[in-house]
């Protein structure tokens, strides 16, 4: 069962997915369980990026209704390989800093054929990182790593606290896709021996397993070629969150 604050979040992320349809070449399904077990392993694994491998999976093909709903005028069907099917479990491939954890280990990459599969090995169709207490946009090295993939990349950015030796990092350019509900009451933090501290009033989404407070989570996903594919997270019926959705268009 997901947490709701999480629900309300990818209902939030859905809706906006759907109004911006028009911006992006394709559509990837990630169920609402597959994002939180990736964001419970984000987290234990501080305060490392974490590399993940996805796959299609064959037996949940997205519902037309859906497609149809979310398909802009610049979509491109076959444009990646798994298109049109919900993505099945994570794998945890490999950790490390920003470069290394692009580099997986050679037991998943059974040492031969990694010149032509890339630093990753090509065992998976889709890949998903994080970007521990940064934004979610490709820097120079991820948009290498991408050139392999078949499928899509993406990346989820995690603002949380304490952050330990990890400043928030927001210096960046490019589009960003915020997933959190529409109406987040800041929270006042409880510090100290009971004393409320006034200025530390960010929004708490939610509460990690691990115990981190969760003040910001985005995630974006994109094509080799450099296009955006948007992202519509779905519960165990294939139904996006919130749908259907009250918008007209
Ligand atoms: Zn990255």
């Amino acid at each position: 069962m997901v947490d709701a604050w999480l629900l309300d979040a990818m209902s939030a992320y859905n809706a906006d997915s759907l109004v911006n349809k028009d911006g992006y070449r394709g559509i990837i399904q990630i169920p609402g369980a597959t994002l939180e077990q990736i964001i419970h392993w984000t987290l234990e694994s501080l305060p490392d990026e974490i590399l993940i491998g996805l796959d299609a999976d064959n037996k949940r093909p997205h519902l037309p209704e859906v497609d149809h709903a979310f398909q802009g005028h610049e979509h491109e069907a076959g444009k990646f390989a798994g298109e049109g099917y919900v993505l099945g479990d994570a794998t945890i491939v490999n950790r490390g800093d920003s470069f290394s954890v692009h580099h997986v280990p050679e037991e998943w990459t059974d040492g031969i054929f990694t010149e032509s599969r890339g630093p990753r090995g090509g065992r998976f169709i889709h890949w998903l990182h994080t970007h521990p207490n940064a934004v979610a946009i490709p820097s120079k090295q991820d948009a290498e790593a991408a050139q392999y993939t078949l499928g899509v990349d993406m990346i989820l950015g995690v603002q949380f606290s304490p952050s330990g030796p990890l400043p928030w990092y927001e210096d960046a350019e490019g589009l960003r896709r915020q997933l959190q509900p529409e109406n987040v009451a800041p929270v006042k933090e409880k510090r100290g021996w009971g004393r409320w501290k006034n200025r530390s009033e960010r929004p708490v989404l939610g509460i990690a397993p691990t115990g981190h407070r969760i003040h910001g989570l985005e995630l974006i996903s994109f094509h080799k070629s450099g296009a955006g594919i948007n992202v519509i997270f779905v519960d165990d019926d294939n139904l996006p969150y919130g749908w259907p959705f009250e918008i007209n268009n």
